[in-house]
């Protein structure tokens, strides 16, 4: 029988959990309301991600299962078992790895979701036999991961990646949560095109894009409306596949990657991804000889899949 992993994958819009062969192969899971946007700290999310277990292993195949590995957002020291930060303000360490051990009886790690994510494409996805290659996850948030030399760029304060608050657009008038101006994620990402849009409405009246008060406009939406030659959509479009492709070009300057590897809801969308792959300067990413590539993995499942490679301890 397939080693087995119970994993848990904890993101801004869902905690899954599931039940993951050796091989990546998902054999159970359940899906629970993430309590990210609830404003809790991480010793309630931790206690609430115990509840779930809870639930889950009395229902769950549970034989065969060896390690537990688990993906969280914000900062994560994986060697020590600590999740150090959800957020800026929202930091009060807590040992999540030690918790969810004793909870579950198995050995546990956890680690950063994009850095699951890297996994993920490393064991089974885009990024295998590669040494050096950069991941990025274009979602609700922009993050990249980074394999150089084969070796995973962490960072001092375990927060290297964080590039969507690279800035793009220096000189233009984008405000960025994080205080800056032009930030790749303000521009590019799903939370930063639905605060764009809302922003720009009152330019464009004849727009036909909906705003719904009580959830994010979609960038499918933005896209489809964008195809039709909404005026806004196509702005929004086109200024999001230019910050991306920008940000990919000024990534690739800096650790000269083999390839780039895609990831995420909003660029799982073939259409944004061509936007953006045809902006890319040839010259910016001449060695780049396996160019940018779409994740093959499925964005709902890439963070679960690499959480338990994570509590595989591969690569
Ligand atoms: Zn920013």
């Amino acid at each position: 029988m397939d080693e087995k992993c119970l994993a848990l994958d904890l993101g801004g819009t869902k905690l899954l959990i599931g039940i993951v062969e050796r091989a990546g192969r998902i054999v159970f899971s359940r899906r629970y309301d993430s309590p990210l946007a609830g404003g809790q700290s991480q010793r309630e999310i931790a206690e609430y991600m115990l509840a779930c277990l809870d639930d889950f292993m009395p229902a769950a195949p549970m034989e065969g299962v060896t390690c537990l590995g688990a993906g969280v957002v914000g900062r994560v020291d994986g060697e020590n078992g600590l999740w150090l930060e959800i957020e800026p303000g929202r930091c009060e360490t807590v040992g999540l790895a030690r918790m969810l051990s004793e909870k579950a009886g198995l050995p546990a790690y956890i680690d950063n979701v994009v850095r699951c994510a890297l996994r993920a494409e490393r064991v089974l996805g885009a990024g295998r036999d590669l040494d050096d290659f950069i991941y990025m996850n274009i979602g609700t948030g922009i993050a990249a991961a980074f394999v150089t030399g084969g070796k995973v760029i962490k960072g001092h304060s375990f927060n290297a990646g964080e590039v969507g608050h690279v800035a793009v657009d220096v000189f233009g008038d984008v405000e960025c949560p994080c205080g800056r101006r032009g930030c790749a994620e303000a521009i590019a990402s799903g939370s930063g095109l639905d605060r764009r849009a809302r922003t720009l409405r009152a330019r464009y009246p004849d727009t036909r894009l909906c705003f719904p008060a009580d959830r994010r406009i979609s960038a499918k939406d933005i896209t489809d409306l964008a195809e039709q030659g909404d005026a806004l959509c196509v702005k929004l479009k086109y200024d999001a596949a230019e910050a991306a492709a920008a940000l990919i070009m000024n990534l690739v300057w800096v650790t000269d990657p083999e390839t780039v590897v895609l990831g995420g809801g909003v660029v799982s969308d073939e259409r944004m991804f061509g936007d953006i792959v045809s902006r890319l300067n040839p010259g910016s990413m001449r060695f780049a000889a396996g160019g940018v590539r779409l994740s093959g993995l499925d964005p709902e499942l890439t963070g679960l899949i690499g959480a338990a490679m994570c509590g595989f301890q591969l690569p």
